[in-house]
């Protein structure tokens, strides 16, 4: 039987590994509406190849943009927000969640609808607004299902027990770019190094994350909401290859682990899957050929981006979602050539002390959350002048 599918976030990284998977398999899913942020051939693009019913693109003023690239196609188009929810309202069993940062929180929100199935990838939802986002989630009957991958992993792992035994799930890092480069190597890297990850291929945002950490720091708040484990039975290890994705270390030693090549194609596909998998046609796992798997505590002194999640979660409340904020706010700067890799850290720390004195407790609903991320944007915005390159000089 085939299953009907939105894709929010077409466009990009996920989007389009979500887009193979899916044109791997046409006999199991009919893509419904497809969303993206401003490009609208490319999301015409998307639209054509998988044949959806409606496409919705964020940005209103390329709305006759994207009519345009699709007419004759039978696809219908909107842009702005109200197209955008409008392709959330319509009925579709699977909703992919693939926006990029917290713009994905209220879409995705939306997209909880009694009997859905979403496969999340925005992490950046959960980190923002989990305890809302997952009490939602419950009361209305939705299966979340994560796409990240070290979350997938966790998620097989620990149905091969009870969360109540679960002395430990560990999620894994590759390290980035900067793995073993010292830190005044990295003081000085700019942006465009900052992206060249070792082995994923991922969108800007995500990217700037996994060379400060902060992208681990984040998925360790987005396993305590998935998975109800509270920060002192979370862990971080370093793993340059890859390979294992997540580890659950039980109450009497054993330990389960997801294992998988790097490409995200096989945490969607498992994400979406119904009953039993989804075949793909992709190298298989060598463990002989590779040899040897590495594993190394993370060094907090050369990201702190990471102690400072870890020490949002610690103390609850809204510091993860103003953490969340002042973070996508010091790496756009950074992204921009404004400011040096170290003021990210710094910019999110001064923004984490300027709030923690309030102790807001975690917002209850998605408007509140949205409300404390607006106000520690503000916060960090006024913070970037002092930390400007050009002030420097
Ligand atoms: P990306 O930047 O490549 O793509 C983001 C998508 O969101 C694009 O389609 C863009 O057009 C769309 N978008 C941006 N702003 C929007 C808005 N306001 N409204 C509607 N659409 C908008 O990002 P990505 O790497 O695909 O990551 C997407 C999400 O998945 C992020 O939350 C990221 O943390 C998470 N994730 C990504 C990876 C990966 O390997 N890329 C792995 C795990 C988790
Ligand atoms: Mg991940």
């Amino acid at each position: 039987m085939t299953r009907s599918l939105t894709i929010l976030g077409a466009t990009g990284s996920i989007g389009r590994s979500t887009a193979d998977v899916v044109l791997a398999h046409q006999d199991e899913f009919r893509v419904e509406a497809v969303v993206g942020g401003r490009n609208a051939l490319a999301l015409a693009e998307v639209a054509r190849r998988l044949g959806a019913k409606f496409a919705a693109l964020a940005e209103e003023g390329e709305n006759e943009a994207l009519a345009q690239a699709l007419s004759g196609t039978g696809i219908e188009s909107g842009a702005g927000q109200t197209a955008v929810f409008e392709a959330v309202e319509r009925d579709a069993d699977v909703v992919l969640a693939a926006i990029s940062g917290t713009a994905g929180l209220a879409p995705t929100h939306a997209a909880l609808k009694p009997g859905r199935r979403i496969a999340l990838a925005n992490k950046e939802s959960l980190v923002c607004a989990g305890n809302a986002f997952m009490a939602d989630a419950r009361r209305l009957g939705v299966t979340i299902m994560p796409v990240d991958s070290e979350h997938n992993a966790l998620d097989h792992a620990l149905a091969a027990g009870l969360n109540r035994d679960v002395e430990k799930a560990v999620i894994t890092a590759s390290g980035g770019p900067f793995r073993t480069w010292s830190r005044e190597r990295i003081a000085k890297a700019n942006a465009r190094e900052a992206s060249a990850h070792p082995v994923w291929s991922m969108g800007s945002k995500i990217n700037i994350d996994s060379a400060t950490l902060m992208n681990k720091g984040l998925e360790l708040i987005e396993a305590h909401h998935l998975f109800g484990l509270e920060a002192e039975r979370l862990d971080v290890l370093v793993h340059p290859e890859a390979v294992v994705h997540g580890l659950v270390q039980w109450k009497d030693g054993a330990v389960t682990a997801g294992l998988a090549l790097p490409d995200m194609k096989v945490p969607i596909a498992n994400a979406l899957r119904n009953e039993g998998r989804l075949k793909m046609d992709l190298p298989r796992l060598d463990l002989a050929s590779i040899g040897r798997l590495s594993f190394d505590r993370p060094d907090e002194g050369r990201f702190p981006c990471l102690s400072l999640a870890i020490a949002a979660l610690r103390a609850g409340g809204a510091l993860p979602t103003i953490l969340n904020a002042a973070n996508e706010i010091a790496v756009e700067a950074y992204m921009a050539d404004m400011i040096e890799f170290y003021d990210i850290s710094d910019i999110v720390e001064s923004v984490c002390s300027t709030f923690s004195g309030r102790r807001i407790p975690a917002p209850a609903t998605v408007v509140e959350a949205l409300a404390i991320d607006q106000e520690a944007r503000k916060t960090a915005r006024r913070l970037l002048p002092g930390h400007a390159k050009a002030a420097r000089l």
